[in-house]
């Protein structure tokens, strides 16, 4: 059974299941990750095993700010240094060279590391009392839909004995944007609702976007083919196109709402059990064009066929 911690016991609580080598779900203002101690390699051990992640896919450390990010990178570079400044605590995860004291398996055994200080009161209050850095992938089994309420991660894993911090719905509602800043121009690995237009501004620089595709092996790991997937097939249409029978889910027209809203919907739709899930792709888009692009990012892999 999954349990949920609240009130004032919650921090000492998750502390002590995280310096015993244990699992805890904490909340983050993108999604719930499952946190553990990132410098010990058991803890890491049990986190891969419980989503049933596989082992080349890389975990983000989560640290509650710049101090305790130094710890587990060899190289805090100035650009970091600008971006955490404007983003953190927030939706925006840095690649930088690894720390050699970390695990491999955080990194899936590769030279750099994704870190990033999450923004919420909760979980920067947990890794502050903790005093080190967790390991905090999306709190669900691998390739399945992100959870944004403490009920999703319960509906996980009802059948392991998982503390769940209740930190109440994530407000941003989508995974972070993740930046490789070890190539000579920064990254977008991952898009997010932090935009490659806000992270140029900040450096001064042109930002590229994508896969490292054309430039070596595949830099962000887990990051192809389907992926945030209810166990219903998901269809994506656009208004006024012929629907298919299913559990219909109307988006917000606002980007950041729609953001929000994403991953509860989809669970609630899948919920029923229906045939399909058919998403109504709103006519008329407001907010953020880069926002957009990583809600349909994730619905472009959510409907993936393969
Ligand atoms: P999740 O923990 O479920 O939000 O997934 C984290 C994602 O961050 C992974 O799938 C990778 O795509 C990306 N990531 C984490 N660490 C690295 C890294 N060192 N280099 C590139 N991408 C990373
Ligand atoms: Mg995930």
């Amino acid at each position: 059974m999954a349990r949920v911690l609240g009130g004032p016991e919650a921090i000492a609580q998750g502390v002590q299941t995280l310096r015993a080598g244990g699992v805890v779900a904490f909340p983050t203002e993108t999604v719930y990750g499952l946190g553990a101690d990132a410098l010990n390699a058991d803890a890491v051990a049990r986190v891969f095993e419980l989503k049933g992640r596989p082992s080349d896919n890389p975990l983000i450390a989560h640290v509650a700010g710049e101090a305790m990010a130094r710890r587990v990178v060899a190289e805090w570079t100035p650009d970091a240094q600008r971006l955490a400044e404007r983003f953190w605590p927030g939706p925006l995860t840095l690649v930088l060279p690894r720390a050699d004291a970390l695990p491999e398996a955080v990194t899936a055994g590769g030279p750099t590391v994704g870190v990033r200080a999450p923004a919420h009161p909760l979980t920067l209050a947990l890794l502050e009392a903790f005093g080190g850095p967790l390991v905090g992938p999306s709190a669900n089994r691998s390739g399945r839909i992100s959870p944004t309420t403490p009920d999703h991660v319960e509906q996980a894993f009802a059948d392991d004995d998982l503390p769940i911090m209740d930190g109440g719905a994530c407000a941003r509602g989508i995974e972070s944007t993740v930046l490789d800043l070890t190539a000579e121009t920064p990254r977008v690995l991952r898009p997010g609702v932090v935009t490659p237009g806000e992270i140029g501004a900040v450096l001064g620089r042109d930002v590229a976007v994508g896969s490292h595709s054309t430039a070596g092996p595949e830099r962000s790991p887990g990051r192809l083919g389907p992926h945030y997937r209810p166990a219903a097939p998901v269809v994506l249409i656009q208004t006024g196109e012929p629907e298919p029978a299913g559990a219909r889910i109307e988006l917000s027209k606002d980007a950041d709402a729609c953001a929000a809203m994403l991953y509860d919907a989809l669970h609630r739709a899948d919920a029923a059990g229906p045939i399909r899930i058919v998403v109504v792709l709103p006519a008329e888009r407001r907010g953020d064009p880069a926002v957009w692009d990583a809600i349909l990012e994730r619905l472009g892999r959510a409907s993936h066929p393969g």
